[in-house]
């Protein structure tokens, strides 16, 4: 049989979560803010809470997939978490989830952390590479496991509850550095000139080629030498950086995306790193470098 567990949250994605769970057999109480988004669910089976201190009473493993920590704190304020397990699905800063952690603990709860790398459509589709990062309570994700893994793939990343957050935002933010050279070029290639159909295949392949470079970067950082196997120098890559430049100029395009990365390369070769790989940009980047 399957455990029964509350879903508070019946937006996007936790509307997505407690169809997942449902379709596999699970008991599924759920409560939302609104409540005419709760009660949609009632069709699929679940059970809808009146308010977040019902839902919460209801099952000992508790999921919150809600818009942020503001509204976590606001929706469990006044609920009894003693002896609940509670996981968290809300997107937060790592420091949001220590402190989250410390919250529900002080309360009597076991507490996890969760970073969803998915969209909902991919919830519950075994084949969509779904999978959300844990971090917290190793005895709840044990116990948990098998349920945590029917809505997406499950990767437990240690006793810190904020290294969820931490491994999901920093993917997050390499996507963000992924699409703004995605939006530059873009509006480089002019759609009258060269159909943004055919190009996007030829920016799907060049980025996913380009993409391994990431290996040779952590090889690098591991034995801080940058220069370790360098196939493109940074002095070379300084200079083809003037030539992307002009071709936004003549293209009549804003290089703006562009150049706050180019001028952290250009700094790290001023400091004599010229014939190294642009690795040393994560040492430029770090505001407590010289502090300590
Ligand atoms: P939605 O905007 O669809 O839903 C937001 C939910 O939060 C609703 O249930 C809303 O209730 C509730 N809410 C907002 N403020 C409060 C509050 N003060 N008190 C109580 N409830 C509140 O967002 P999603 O479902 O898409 O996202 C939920 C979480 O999942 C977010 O943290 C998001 O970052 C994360 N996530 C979402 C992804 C996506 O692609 N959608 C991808 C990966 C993670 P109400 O209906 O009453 O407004």
């Amino acid at each position: 049989s399957r455990i029964p567990l509350t879903v508070l949250g019946a937006g996007a994605m936790g509307t997505a979560l407690v169809r997942a769970w449902l379709a596999a057999g699970h008991p599924v109480t759920v409560w939302n803010r609104t409540p005419a988004r709760a009660e949609a669910l009632a069709a699929d089976g679940a059970t809808v809470a009146a308010s977040a201190a019902e839902a919460v009473a209801a099952n000992r493993l508790v999921i919150a997939c809600l818009l942020d920590d503001a509204s976590v704190g606001a929706a469990l304020d006044g609920t009894d978490l003693t002896g609940r397990d509670l996981v968290n699905l809300t997107t937060g800063t790592p420091a949001e989830g220590r402190a989250r952690a410390d919250w529900a603990t002080a309360r009597g709860a076991r507490f996890l952390d969760g970073g969803i790398m998915a969209v909902p459509p991919m919830i519950g589709d075994a084949d969509s590479g779904a999978y959300v990062f844990y971090s917290g309570s190793a005895a709840l994700f044990e116990e948990h496991r098998d349920t945590l893994a029917v809505p997406a793939g499950t990767r437990f990343v240690g006793a810190d509850a904020g290294f969820a957050a931490l491994h999901d935002v920093a993917l997050l933010s390499a996507m963000t550095g992924m699409f703004a050279g995605v939006m530059h070029a873009f509006a480089l290639i002019r759609p009258e000139d060269i159909a943004p159909k055919d190009f996007a295949p030829l920016l799907v392949g060049w980025l996913g080629a380009m993409s391994g470079a990431a290996h040779q970067a952590a090889d690098q950082l591991a034995s801080g030498d940058y220069g370790k196997g360098v196939v493109s120098n940074l002095a070379m890559q300084v200079a083809g950086n003037a030539t992307l430049l002009r071709t936004a100029e003549e293209q009549g395009v804003s290089a703006e995306l562009l150049t706050p990365y180019m001028a952290l390369m250009e700094r790290w070769l001023a400091e004599g790193h010229g014939a190294e790989d642009t690795t040393g940009v994560v040492e430029l980047l770090d505001l407590r470098r010289g502090t300590d």
